[in-house]
């Protein structure tokens, strides 16, 4: 009986080490206690900025009725907003997204004031 106890010691054991694992991995870049309940997004067909809560990507864009918005995050460099890094580009990003062009870290709040357009 000490075997099987000892035994399922050890799957539990490894079943909170695969959880552990799996939640680490879909561990976002910043902490979630950090993110910000409203985000901006990007329309990949009309190019428009707009702000809204945050939900998974591509989210609907309620004046198309397609799901057309990324992520949108600013660039303190060029002053304006890029598009989210694809998911293969930002894996290659370890420190965070960062600016395509500058290579400055792209964040998801802007300063105040800062306008709502694309960075060129
Ligand atoms: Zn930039």
């Amino acid at each position: 009986m000490k075997t099987l106890g000892l035994m399922a010691l050890a799957i539990a054991l490894l079943g909170a080490g695969w959880w552990g694992w799996q939640r680490w991995q879909a561990t976002p870049v910043l902490p979630v206690s950090e993110l910000p309940a409203e985000i901006t997004y990007l329309c990949l067909e009309t190019g428009e900025l707009s702000r809204g809560p945050r939900q998974a990507t591509p989210a609907m864009n309620p004046k198309l009725g397609r799901a057309t918005l990324v992520q949108a995050l600013y660039c303190s460099r060029c002053q304006g907003w890029h598009r989210m890094p694809p998911d293969e580009v930002r894996k290659t990003m370890p420190g965070g997204p960062v600016c395509p062009t500058t290579r400055v870290p792209l964040v998801e709040t802007a300063p105040a004031g800062a306008p709502l357009e694309v960075a060129r």
